[in-house]
């Protein structure tokens, strides 16, 4: 036992210390696009046709929705004016869909918090069930190692429960396939009210690489009303703590 102890001892505190400290990303990391339409000459295409997921538009004016990105980074790639870049921004969450559109010069809507009735019942303690609804299981992946030590999202008072009637919120994640479909909406409606719907990752979004499939409904939008949209494909831990965290009013 007091081996265990000493052993406990020397392995220290492995917690990140994320929001206070910032967490250190991969070079290969791509977080919030910078998009400079004004780079664009005439006629030029080259983006918009590089896009897997019809995610580059160019009327009214340049633009990148988020919520389809793949993150993959063709549009980048395929333009030689360097119109489309991806920094090392993480904050991606918004609360409403078209926050997720990203046009030069436009303002940028991050993730608002709760209105203070919510906060009240669900800032110290949110609780999520997550339903599968037809993704690879990246997604699930990048949410699950948020309560890893690493992470300890408990310590946020959020954590991932075995049932929607002990829950406050359903998680999403995929593009809603035709089976799926009613054990999302039977999950969502065994949760008590009141209660949050997050949409995570470009599938439970707007479809993700599964756009337009007969077989899938574009993300969970059309069915449900969304709380919290968290872009990515998928996306990183840190982003989907950093949407978590806004919504609490937990970070700036
Ligand atoms: S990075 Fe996003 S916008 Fe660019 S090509 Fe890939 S999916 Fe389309
Ligand atoms: S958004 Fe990407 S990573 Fe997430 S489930 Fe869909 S394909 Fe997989």
């Amino acid at each position: 036992m007091i081996e265990a102890i000493v052993a406990r001892i020397k392995q220290g505190h492995r917690t990140m210390r994320f929001p206070k400290e910032p967490v250190p990303l991969p070079e290969r990391f791509r977080g919030y696009p910078v998009v400079k339409g004004s780079a664009c000459p005439p006629d030029c295409r080259a983006c918009v046709d590089a896009c897997p997921t019809g995610a580059v538009t160019l009327e009214p004016a340049l633009s990148v929705d988020m919520g389809k990105c793949l993150f993959c980074p063709s549009c980048s790639r395929a333009c030689p004016h360097g119109a489309i870049e991806f920094s090392k921004d993480w904050r991606l969450a918004a609360n409403r869909r078209e926050d997720l559109v990203v046009t030069e010069g436009d303002e940028r809507r991050l993730a608002q918090a709760l209105e203070k009735k919510m906060l009240s019942l669900f800032g110290r303690s949110l609780k999520f069930r997550s339903v599968v609804a037809g993704s690879c299981n990246a997604c699930d992946a990048d949410t699950n190692v948020l309560s890893t030590i690493g992470w300890d999202l408990g310590r946020f008072g959020i954590q991932f429960v075995a049932s929607p009637r002990h829950a406050d919120g359903l998680w999403v994640t995929g593009p809603v396939t035709e089976h799926m479909r009613e054990a999302l909406l039977l999950t969502y409606e065994a949760i008590p009210a009141p209660k949050l719907v997050v949409a995570n990752g470009a599938c439970a979004i707007n479809g993700g690489p599964f756009i337009g499939s007969p077989e899938a409904h574009d993300g969970v939008g059309d069915l449900l009303p969304v709380d919290l949209y968290i872009p990515g494909c998928p996306p990183h831990p840190v982003t989907i703590l950093d949407g978590l965290l806004r919504l609490l009013d937990k970070v700036k």
